[in-house]
């Protein structure tokens, strides 16, 4: 084993090696270093266990071309792109949508360049970051001003922290939502310092019951959008006109959390209802809060709108500081609500509005040719068909809602073979994401943006 031991080399020895050179060039003397050393160690780790020289030291080619990968991995971001077709086509765990060209090229220049982002520049003096969402949200939704931060789950946070710290809110049992994430309402009211008062049943909630429920101690009445569930049956829930006329007769504020919300109608776009911000606005809800990136498009943000006078308590509020988007965020996401100036043209230029609205006649000519491409790759224990499937629109939007859609499925005699192929899809230079169901691999073509990429990836 002594004898081993000595045939390693020593770290100033490779270090006078050409290729060492090069590398030192490339990635800098101390990460080399610090990368043979850790080679090196795995060398005697092997010594030790096996009684026998790892190959990479046998020879110094392969040494360097291991060291070589090494500094490259370290260099390369983690953070990878892959193709979406598992039919979810908001899907947070792979970064929910893509935002427009105007919104990438804003964010861009934001990144680029200094901004005018707290400075008017017609005034020459300080402005607020928000000034520029609030001017067009007043235009899209007839609120007075709005407040933005990181997320609609931190928005929710803040409405709470700042109007109901040491007080109570009023909440129907049948809102009581839990989102992916570990974001439930209850918990939300606990790290706001907020009495959480559940009023009516998990089906049933009545006006009554919001009514029986207010103290001195209330703060305000709150509604949250049942975005990922829908209880059916025997049913009853209160509007929020009917919460807003309770909330006046005592004086106190109504707050919705929509969720998604949107600021366009989905029935339009032929697709599944959702709550329109601008509906709340006038039924006379006094804050609403919804996300960025869902169905609006966008970067990750969480927007409330409302009366001049409570966002301005927000803006004053120190979680608002905690909380606040940079200026990458905030120009992005003006311009992606700078689209809904424009509505017709949300379908072309707003990507999950265009992912969502595709026809099936689009749809299974892009199955065929991912069909044709993939049949040029695999062997024969692959059957590939196309077939109808069920898409949705993620992130909260009711799960139950769906939107038709086409897949291209591939099965095999073997379950292994395809465990094999989904694994093979992995180690593509942009991994392939699809789902498994009914034994077959699905991949739904309508959630796959950049798809003639994915084709060209197939064909090199
Ligand atoms: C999605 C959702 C949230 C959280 O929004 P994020 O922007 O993901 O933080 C909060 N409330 C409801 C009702 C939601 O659907």
């Amino acid at each position: 084993m002594q004898q081993l031991f000595r045939q390693l080399p020593s770290i100033d020895a490779l270090l006078k090696q050409p290729q060492a050179v090069e590398l030192c060039q490339k990635f800098t003397h101390s990460s080399v270093v610090e990368q043979a050393r850790i080679l090196l160690e795995q060398a005697r780790k092997q010594i030790i266990e096996h009684q026998a020289l790892p190959d990479f030291i046998a020879d110094e080619n392969a040494f360097f071309a291991m060291l070589g990968e090494k500094l490259q991995a370290l260099s390369e971001v983690k953070i990878r792109t892959v193709f979406n077709l598992t039919g979810t086509v908001l899907h947070t765990n792979l970064g929910r949508g893509l935002w427009s060209e105007k919104a990438i090229s804003a964010a861009t220049n934001a990144m680029r360049h200094n901004v005018a982002l707290e400075f008017d520049i017609d005034e020459g003096k300080r402005s607020h970051r928000d000034n520029y969402i609030s001017e067009l949200i007043q235009q899209l939704t007839g609120a007075e001003a709005a407040c933005v931060v990181n997320n609609n789950a931190a928005a929710v946070l803040l409405m709470l922290a700042t109007f109901a710290q040491g007080k109570e809110v009023i909440v129907s049992r049948g809102e009581l939502v839990e989102i992916g994430g570990a974001f439930r309402i209850p918990d939300i009211m606990a790290q706001a310092g907020c009495k959480l008062v559940e009023v009516g049943t998990t089906n049933r909630t009545h006006l009554k019951d919001y009514r029986n429920a207010i103290t001195e101690n209330t703060a305000f009445l709150m509604k949250v959008h049942t975005s990922n569930y829908h209880i059916q049956g025997f049913t009853s829930s209160v509007s929020e006109e009917e919460l807003v006329a309770l909330g006046k007769e005592y004086n106190l504020p109504v707050v919705t959390d929509l969720g998604s919300g949107s600021l366009t109608d989905m029935k339009s776009l032929n697709l599944p209802a959702e709550p329109m911000v601008q509906q709340k606005v006038a039924a006379g809800v006094d804050l609403v809060s919804f996300s960025g990136d869902k169905l609006l498009g966008g970067p990750q943000a969480g927007i409330i709108v409302g009366g001049k006078a409570m966002i301005e308590q927000l803006q004053q509020h120190p979680l608002k500081r905690v909380l606040r988007c940079d200026k990458v965020i905030l120009s992005a996401l003006e311009a992606t609500l700078r689209h809904y100036l424009f509505p017709e043209k949300l379908t072309d230029e707003l990507p999950t509005f265009h992912l969502l609205t595709q026809s099936l006649d689009s749809l299974q000519h892009k199955a065929e040719r991912l069909k044709n491409g993939l049949s040029k790759r695999l062997d024969s224990r692959y059957i590939l068909q196309i077939e109808p499937n069920l898409a949705q629109i993620g992130s909260g939007a009711l799960p139950s809602e769906t939107l038709p859609s086409l897949a291209v499925t591939i099965s095999a005699e073997k379950q292994s073979d395809l465990l094999a192929l989904e694994k093979a899809f992995k180690t593509y230079p942009s991994p392939i994401i699809g789902r498994f169901a009914q034994q077959k691999f699905w991949l739904d073509l309508r959630s796959v943006a950049e798809f003639e990429k994915l084709i060209e990836m197939l064909r090199r």
